[in-house]
């Protein structure tokens, strides 16, 4: 089985993605916990861009980095995902398609409206779900919803250097976007679990929700 864990930054996906890893090992299923960017050399890349906020000299910075998000999504799922799931593994990945869905689409309509360039979002959410037509679909989508403010109280407290994405108007708008998940994954099976409560009490909504 191939899960995917999204929402915006701060909503727990990379805690969550552990929690739920070691509950199915505790049942003995091989479990493996991966996410995006990948560990691999685009993956590599697409993290400079992100934790040195590199402004490229483009007015369209979102549509470049949906191309190097699908570049490291082709590699990912060829050099880690699609083995792993053959030898019988479960794997768990923190974010997929989805924040390109959501990241690029909303920064994209940010940019536009800024300089009132780059193509609408509509252009940009049919241009980038073409990119990702083949990408191996997961068997399911777990939407953690998490206000804003809660998610922008829990990236102040792990501190480290602000990235690309940390910008308290555009997470607002992707909260937005994640709400509305299943208008972006249409044929997907998208589930919401509300993140706002404590890690424990998360945890034990994604374990109910998963246990058929
Ligand atoms: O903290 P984390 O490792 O989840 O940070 C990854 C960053 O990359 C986040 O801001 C995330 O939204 C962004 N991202 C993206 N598009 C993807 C995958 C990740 O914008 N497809
Ligand atoms: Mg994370």
């Amino acid at each position: 089985k191939f899960i995917v864990i999204e929402g915006i930054d701060g909503s727990g996906t990379t805690t969550q993605a552990e929690r739920y890893a070691a509950h199915l090992r505790s049942r003995r299923r091989m479990v493996h916990v991966t996410r995006e960017p990948s560990g691999g050399p685009i993956g590599a890349q697409i993290r400079q861009v992100l934790t040195q906020r590199l402004t490229l000299p483009t007015t369209n910075q979102a549509q470049v980095m949906a191309l190097l998000f699908a570049a490291d999504r082709l590699d990912h799922v060829a050099a880690e995902i699609t083995p792993l799931l053959e030898d019988g593994y479960v794997v768990i990945s923190d974010r997929y398609d989805l924040s390109s869905l959501a990241y690029q689409v909303t920064s994209a309509q940010e940019e536009s409206e800024a300089l009132g360039g780059p193509p609408s979002s509509g252009t940009m959410l049919r241009w980038i779900r073409e990119l990702n037509r083949y990408a191996l679909r997961p068997h399911l989508t777990l939407v953690l919803d998490v206000d804003p403010e809660v998610a922008a109280q829990r990236r102040k407290g792990r501190g480290g250097a602000r990235e690309l994405y940390d910008d308290a108007e555009l997470q607002a708008r992707l909260a937005g976007a994640y709400r509305r998940a299943e208008e972006l994954l249409p044929g997907d099976h998208v589930v919401h679990i509300d993140g706002n409560g404590e890690p424990d009490e998360i945890a034990r909504a994604i374990e109910a929700v998963l246990r058929p």
